[in-house]
């Protein structure tokens, strides 16, 4: 429940900034939180298709996803922002400042392109607020032990917001372009139902399955935290949106089998053939792909028909596609008889729930309802609480939409 003693921050991601309009609205709902006497601080996204067009500029100059100089290009998009949004507040006749991460600082450790908070410096955000000024936080971002930026992953400004309310000890709004967490993406199935509360643990499942309304990281960082964070829409009127509260499982009285489906674009499947099962060959491969910071995801392992050869096959993200062929490719050359295929235009689709622990049937139904669609099924992995499938991303929207279905998430 909303504690409005509480310091609130509050989040606006990529289509909430889409340009003045969208700023200025975003800015309206800040704007009424401060006169419910709230002490607010902000933290902003890039415009929407902001840092897809500043990735594309640093690669056609040889800057990958990755690289030092590339998140310094990346880590610009929330710096206007946040300056774009101190401006939108200013309007509104508050008082505001925009922040970089450097400012505060914002620590981070790890690669560029997917570095991690290891703390963050309240003295400047709680100064401001006690003077009324509102911090406006640029998010993704933050600065490593060697003073550079590092940027957080895609969807990374989620994880500021949860690290900025942490430090602040506020409660975290996240507002984004539909009302709250839905049962699966409402773009794909318009019947699927907003949850009003899911647990850390559902929520990190279907985060961690692709549902990007919230980054898999700022709810492990929200839970490990503490912090109470809430998913709202930015394009209702102020006070309006119902959205999603994520809360303790205990907290939770309703017990749901299956919390939503999930689903992941652009996915790869690679298949080694004819490895020998004693020497230790698969293990080389993973550990080749560890290397190359290859995440793998879905694994099979079978025996060949004819002779002790074994196959392997896995999944990865398309995006690593190109390493994880010349990692593989170097590695099985030292090994005789093996080859290498992979395969394009692929899809993950995540039926996730705690309360699939210990069904049975979980698998068996994926099965029915696929095959009863015609959709076929290329490698299955399941763990206690999802059952994923890869299928051809032409049928990933129908696939969707079947499961959806096929597990009673349309109905109240
Ligand atoms: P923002 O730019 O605000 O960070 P994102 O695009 O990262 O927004 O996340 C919001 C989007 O997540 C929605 O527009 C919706 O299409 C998608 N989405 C995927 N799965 C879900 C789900 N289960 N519930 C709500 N939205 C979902
Ligand atoms: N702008 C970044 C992205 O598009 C971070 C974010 O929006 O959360 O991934
Ligand atoms: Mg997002």
């Amino acid at each position: 429940m909303t504690d409005t003693s509480k310091r609130l921050v509050l989040k606006f991601g990529g289509t909430s900034m889409g340009g003045p309009v969208r700023i200025a609205h975003s800015a309206s709902i800040v704007a009424a939180e401060v006169r419910n006497a709230r002490q607010v601080a902000v933290v902003v996204s890039a415009i929407s298709g902001e840092t897809d067009r500043l990735l594309t500029l640093a690669g056609e100059l040889g800057g990958g996803l990755g690289e030092v100089e590339t998140d310094t290009v990346l880590a610009a998009g929330e710096q206007v922002s946040a300056a774009l949004m101190a401006l939108a507040l200013k309007r509104e006749g508050l008082k505001a400042r925009a922040l970089l991460s450097w400012q505060l600082p914002i620590e981070v450790d790890g690669p560029p392109g997917g570095a991690r908070i290891t703390g963050i410096n309240p003295a400047l955000l709680q100064a401001c607020v006690r003077e009324g000024v509102i911090p406006v936080v640029a998010g993704y971002q933050g600065v490593t032990s060697e003073g550079r930026l590092a940027t957080l992953g895609r969807g990374g400004t989620d994880l500021t917001a949860a690290a900025v309310a942490a430090a602040l000890k506020a409660e975290c709004d996240i507002y984004t372009d539909v009302d709250g967490v839905f049962t699966t993406d409402p773009r794909i199935v318009p019947e699927a139902r907003r949850v009003a509360r899911i647990s850390h643990e559902e929520m990190l499942e279907l985060a961690a399955m692709g549902a990007k309304v919230l980054q898999t990281r700022s709810v492990e960082y929200a839970k490990a935290k503490g912090v109470v964070l809430r998913v709202k829409s930015s394009f209702l009127d102020p006070g309006v949106s119902e959205g999603t509260e994520v809360v303790p499982a205990a907290d939770i009285a309703e017990r749901r089998v299956v919390s939503g489906v999930a689903y992941a674009r652009d996915q790869a499947r690679l298949s080694v053939y004819g490895l020998d099962p004693d020497s230790g060959q698969a293990a080389d491969i993973f550990s080749a792909l560890a290397d190359a910071e290859v995440g793998v995801d879905m694994i099979v392992q079978a025996r060949a028909r004819s002779g002790e050869a074994v196959n392997l096959e896995f999944s990865v993200e398309r995006k690593d596609l190109k390493r994880a062929l010349s990692s593989v490719e170097t590695e099985i050359s030292r090994f005789s008889g093996t080859s290498l295929a992979h395969e394009t235009g692929l899809a993950k689709v995540s039926v996730v729930g705690t309360g699939l622990r210990g069904r049975a049937d979980v698998a068996r139904t994926l099965y029915d309802v696929l095959r009863g669609h015609e959709i076929a099924v290329r490698m299955v992995a399941t763990s206690e609480v999802k059952i994923s499938a890869l299928v051809e991303a032409d049928l990933l929207e129908h696939a969707v939409r079947a499961l959806h279905a096929a597990y009673g998430l349309d109905q109240a």
